[in-house]
């Protein structure tokens, strides 16, 4: 094994995710510098309750400017309360996958 073989060895199996254990290449550094898996980055409790929030903040004016006319005349029907969740969850997507592009690390961590 050359030098920087065993260095990169040392390396891989140095990163591991703090809660599920598995030896990780890239992963995400979270509040408090814990580095997690993709999987457990996502379930961090801090990027939901953010991404929650921005969705209820930018969710419900989003569909107040789209929907809110027909809300208001109680025009409701199936699509309208389905245009209105996936309004929804643009801006929780759009929230967690920022919160994790800021946080990413790799291909192989610091
Ligand atoms: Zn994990």
């Amino acid at each position: 094994m050359s030098r920087a073989d065993s260095s990169m060895a040392a390396l891989v199996s140095s990163h591991r995710c703090v809660v599920c254990g598995r030896a990780l290449r890239s992963g995400y550094r979270l509040r408090g510098g814990e580095t997690r898996c993709l999987r457990d980055a996502v379930r961090h409790p801090a990027v939901v309750r953010r991404a929650f929030v921005t969705a209820l903040v930018v969710g419900t004016v989003l569909t107040a400017i789209n929907q809110g006319d027909r809300i208001l005349a109680g025009d409701l029907t199936t699509m309208l309360l389905l245009k209105a969740a996936l309004t929804f969850c643009v801006p929780f997507v759009v929230s967690t996958s920022g919160a994790l592009g800021a946080a990413r690390m790799g291909p192989d961590l610091p």
